[in-house]
């Protein structure tokens, strides 16, 4: 029987997101206090996610933080954001106030015929 190693693999996915979470929570936590703090736990929270080949939820976490500086955006504080729409898509442009850096999301669109 190799119940076992399936068991331990769901036991590791579990402490792996539970870590992450963790390190999630600190960042939100200090991100408007201590921003270098708060940055140093995105970086490490994003690096043992990459590591361990881990994916992180893309409409959550990863649209909440600036992967280049790995500052965590709070609208009006540390990301601009925008609207704009191109050909009936809706796009929002995220602008990283600290870095300066854009990243653009498009949606296609809603109104169905
Ligand atoms: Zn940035």
């Amino acid at each position: 029987m190799k119940k076992s190693t399936k068991r331990s693999n769901a036991v590791k996915e579990e402490i792996i997101q539970s870590r992450l979470e963790y390190l999630w929570n600190a960042a939100l936590s200090y991100g408007t206090t201590i921003p270098g703090i708060s940055r140093y736990y995105v970086a490490i929270m994003w690096e043992m996610g990459k590591r361990l080949n881990y994916r992180l939820d893309s409409h959550t976490v990863k649209r909440y933080f600036c992967k280049k500086c790995y500052t965590i955006w709070i609208p009006g504080k540390t990301v601009q954001i925008r609207q704009t729409r191109h050909k009936k898509r809706r796009r929002v442009i995220y602008t990283c106030l600290f870095c300066e850096r854009c990243k653009r999301y498009g949606f296609s669109p809603s109104t169905s015929q």
